[in-house]
C-alpha cells in the first residue's frame, strides 16, 4: 500500500499504531437496566449526542451501536473507501433502477453506509455489537426503552428520559417503522404494529431521485465540455491526451462521444456521493410530510427524538458530516433544556462523590 511505503513508513506506521490503540473503542462490559438516556447509533451524530448529554454529571446515557472494534483503517480518513463492502459497511443496495445504473450488477447502484463506534466519558456506557430492534413505546405512547440484540440474545433496557434514534438516514425511519411509527399503509404491508401515522411522502422510493430529463441534458453538456477540453486545447494536446476509444458496455449502439452516447454513460455509470438525508424531515408540527417537530421530537410521540442527516429537511450545497455534528451539537442543548433534573443536579457533590479518592490524596 502507498501509505506504507517510503522513507516515513516507519513514523507512519507508529502513528497509525498510535492512533489506534488510543482511539478504539473502548466497550463496556456490564450494563444496567435502565438509563436516563438511551442513544441509537454512535456515528457522527449519535456520538456527539452521547458525549455532550454526560457533561451533565448527574445524567447516564447508554449509546447502542450496531459496528464492533472497527478496522485500523478507519481512523486514516483517505483510506476509508478501502472499507467498503466489508464488514463494517452495512453495504446497502438502491432497488433496481429501470432506467440508470445499467453499468451495474442487477442495476443496483452501491449505497456505502459505515458502522462505527467511539470512546466515550465516564457516565456513558457503551454497547458495541448491540443492535437496535426497536423503540418501546407505552399504550400512552411514551418512548420508554429500547430492545436490542446482541451476539443473539434479546434484551431491553429502560430510558428514564428520553431515546434518542441517531441510526443514520436509512436506519433511523427503518427503527421507526420498526417500533410501530410510520405510513399506515407500509407498515400494513409488513405486518407492523401501527403505533402512530406519519405521511407516506417521507420515504421516497431511491429511484425516484435518478435522472430527471433536464438534470441529464445538464450533465452531457458537462461531459461534452470535458471532450472538448482534451481534443482542442494545447494544454491536453501537449501531454499526448486521448479519448479513450473503447465503447463503454451497454452503450454500444451509439457514435462514440455523440450526444446520445453521452446521455446513455450518465443514465449507466451513475455513482453516488454518500449524503443521503431527509427521511425524517423536522418542521412545521402541520406539515404531514414532517416527522420532527423543529425541537427532533418525534411528532404524537413523547421522550423520543431523532437527530442525525434524516432530519434535514433538504440536502444542503455541501457535504454533510459537519453540519449533522452542528445539528447532533445544538440537539444536545435542546435535550439538554428538557431535563427536568438539570437544576437538582450539584456538580460539585457529583465530583466528590466520584473522584473522593483524589481529594484523599491531596490530603
Ligand atoms: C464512503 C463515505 C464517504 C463520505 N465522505 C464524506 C466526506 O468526505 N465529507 C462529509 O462531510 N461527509 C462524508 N460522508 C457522509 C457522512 O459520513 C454522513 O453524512 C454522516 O456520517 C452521517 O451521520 P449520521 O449521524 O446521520 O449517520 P451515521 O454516521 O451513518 O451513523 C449512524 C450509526 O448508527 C448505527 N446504526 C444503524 N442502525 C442501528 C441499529 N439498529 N442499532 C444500532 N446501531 C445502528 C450505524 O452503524 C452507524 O454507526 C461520507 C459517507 C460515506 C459513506
Amino acid at each position: 500500500m502507498v501509505f506504507f511505503t517510503g522513507k516515513n513508513a516507519i513514523i507512519r506506521l507508529f502513528y497509525y499504531a498510535l492512533a489506534y490503540t488510543v482511539y478504539s473503542p473502548k466497550c463496556s462490559e456490564t450494563f444496567d437496566q435502565e438509563y436516563d438516556y438511551i442513544v441509537v447509533g454512535a456515528g457522527s451524530a449519535g456520538s456527539v449526542v452521547a458525549s455532550r448529554l454526560t457533561e451533565d454529571p448527574c445524567v447516564k446515557v447508554l449509546l447502542l451501536e450496531a459496528g464492533g472494534k472497527a478496522d485500523p483503517l478507519s481512523e486514516i480518513p483517505a483510506a476509508a473507501f478501502l472499507l467498503q463492502l466489508t464488514d463494517d459497511d452495512w453495504q446497502f443496495k438502491t432497488t433496481p433502477q429501470k432506467r440508470a445504473a445499467g453499468g451495474f450488477q442487477n442495476r443496483q447502484l452501491p449505497v456505502p453506509r459505515g458502522k462505527v463506534s467511539r470512546r466515550g466519558p465516564d457516565r456513558i456506557g457503551i454497547c458495541g455489537k448491540c443492535y437496535a430492534r426497536k423503540v418501546l413505546i407505552s399504550d400512552q405512547k411514551v418512548a420508554t426503552g429500547v430492545e436490542f440484540e446482541i451476539n443473539g440474545h434479546v434484551y431491553t433496557v429502560k430510558a428514564k428520559k428520553e431515546v434518542i434514534v441517531s441510526a443514520g438516514t436509512f436506519q433511523s425511519p427503518q427503527l421507526l417503522m420498526l417500533s410501530g411509527i410510520g405510513p399506515k399503509e407500509h407498515l400494513r404491508k409488513f405486518g407492523g404494529t401501527l403505533t402512530h401515522s406519519a405521511n407516506q411522502k417521507i420515504f421516497p422510493p431511491l429511484s425516484k431521485f435518478f435522472f430527471k430529463s433536464k438534470k441529464r441534458d445538464r450533465f452531457v453538456e458537462v461531459m461534452k465540455a470535458c471532450v472538448y477540453l482534451v481534443e482542442n486545447t494545447t494544454a491536453f494536446q501537449k501531454i499526448g491526451a486521448k479519448m479513450f476509444q473503447t465503447k463503454h458496455p451497454g452503450c454500444e449502439q451509439y457514435k462514440i462521444y455523440s450526444d446520445k452516447y453521452l446521455r446513455c454513460l450518465g443514465r449507466n455509470y451513475v455513482f453516488n456521493l454518500y449524503h443521503p438525508v431527509g427521511t425524517c424531515k423536522m418542521g412545521n408540527p402541520n406539515d404531514p410530510t414532517t416527522v420532527l417537530d423543529p425541537e427532533l421530537k418525534v411528532k404524537g410521540i413523547k421522550n423520543l427524538r431523532v437527530v442525525d442527516g434524516s432530519v434535514m429537511p433538504t440536502i444542503i450545497s455541501g457535504n454533510t458530516n459537519a453540519p449533522i455534528i452542528m445539528i447532533a451539537e445544538k440537539a444536545s442543548d435542546l435535550i439538554k433544556k428538557d431535563n427536568p433534573d438539570r437544576k437538582n443536579c450539584n456538580p460539585e457533590e457529583q465530583y466528590k462523590k466520584e473522584y473522593s479518592w483524589f481529594d484523599w490524596f491531596k490530603k
